[in-house]
């Protein structure tokens, strides 16, 4: 998959705009607001319909103006495809491709793919266990769009219990209808999560090896609420079950669900120590970027295509032994957009090939 033209009007701090891309490097370089990441945020919002940056599409829209559209080329097998979102400050969207517009999300999902890295990435080392919970469904629904619809059913199961258990009047008779539907769609999503990370934890190992010269040694365990020794489903619902009896009056105390995927857990560590409180800067930023590269190459063999990468100011904090194990292997087969403030501590071989642009005020 490539992106191969990238039109804006009106988008941000873009009044008119139209990039071609070329080859597999491309560098945005420019002082800062200047509309770098406004440019990587266009594209995501075409590969993803979400904004890592805001929720209201008023603030996609350049100022003083009514609609935002962002339109591109990809170069896909087995057709090209052109996409094109139209964005209102109502909220109302048309997204399009090939001019037709397409009243389902799923429909206009999945033209293009794109893996992305910003510094609110590090929250996934240093935040709490939500982020890392929301990382590992953002990338399951990447893989499998059915993972939404599970999602979504547990969501409501969780709502309704909590609801219930709010009551004064509720009774473990009460709940056990609810014990099970939260046992069989919290099973299904931790049967997901725990065969995700079987895959991607060799994958994001032998990347981190790679960036880190074998410097480091990463780790990555899943800690399910539910304890899983094996991924099947008796094994998955007697354990839920056992839980579920034994925090029964924690729960009816706390009035909450304490049981279940919604509370998972994901653990990094490095050279054996918590990656939260051990890593340094260079460290963290290597461990995402590792786990970021972990999904591209899953991605890719899952779906068959090789998704964009969109790096946002995330090379400046690694030395250059680092940015080259990272930028020779990824950009010979993987176009690879990167921003940048200044290039003095580029990766010298990665600028001469590099298609350049530079970002001046929206242009
Ligand atoms: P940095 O190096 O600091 O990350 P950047 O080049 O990535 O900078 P962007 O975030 O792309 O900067 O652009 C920020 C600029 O876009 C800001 O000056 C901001 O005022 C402007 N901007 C943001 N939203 C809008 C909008 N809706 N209309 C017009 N300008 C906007
Ligand atoms: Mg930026």
């Amino acid at each position: 998959m490539y992106l191969h033209q990238l039109n804006l009007w009106h988008f941000r701090n873009y009044t008119e705009q139209a990039i071609t891309f070329n080859g597999n490097q491309t560098i945005l370089l420019g002082d800062n607001a200047q509309g770098k990441s406004n440019l990587l945020e266009a594209i995501l919002l075409l590969a993803t319909l979400h904004s890592p940056r805001s929720q209201r599409d008023g603030d996609l829209i350049q100022f003083q103006q009514e609609t935002a559209r962002i339109q591109a080329q990809v170069i896909r097998q087995p057709d090209p495809a052109e996409l094109s979102l139209i964005l209102r400050a109502s909220g109302r969207r048309t997204p399009a491709v090939n001019q037709q517009t397409q009243r389902r999300q799923m429909d206009f999902l999945g033209y293009l793919r794109t893996v992305f890295f910003s510094c609110l990435d590090l929250e996934l080392v240093r935040g709490g266990p939500g982020q890392r919970r929301d990382w590992l469904d953002q990338t399951l629904v990447q893989l499998e769009p059915l993972y939404s619809q599970l999602l979504q059913d547990y969501q409501r199961v969780i709502r309704q219990r909590n609801a219930l258990l709010r009551q004064e009047t509720v009774t473990p008779a009460h709940l056990t209808p609810w014990n099970d539907l939260l046992i069989q769609t919290g099973t299904r999503l931790i049967r997901r999560r725990f065969r995700l990370l079987e895959r991607l934890v060799p994958l994001a190992q032998t990347w981190h090896q790679r960036i880190s010269q074998a410097l480091e040694v990463l780790a990555i365990s899943y800690a399910p609420c539910v304890p899983v020794l094996a991924n099947e489903n008796e094994a998955i619902r007697e354990q839920f079950q056992h839980q579920l009896t034994a925090k029964l009056p924690a729960e009816l105390a706390q009035k909450t669900t304490l049981v279940g995927p919604h509370r998972d857990e994901v653990h990094f560590g490095l050279n054996g120590h918590p990656a939260r409180t051990y890593a340094s800067q260079g460290q963290q930023r290597t461990l995402v970027l590792a786990l970021k590269l972990a999904e591209l190459e899953l991605l890719e063999t899952v779906l068959g295509e090789t998704p964009v990468l969109l790096l946002d100011d995330v090379l400046a904090e690694l030395d250059l032994k680092r940015q080259q194990q990272l930028l020779t292997v990824i950009s010979e087969r993987v176009q690879t957009i990167i921003t940048t403030t200044d290039l003095e501590r580029f990766y010298p071989p990665w600028l001469q090939a590099a298609q350049q642009f530079q970002v001046v005020q929206g242009q």
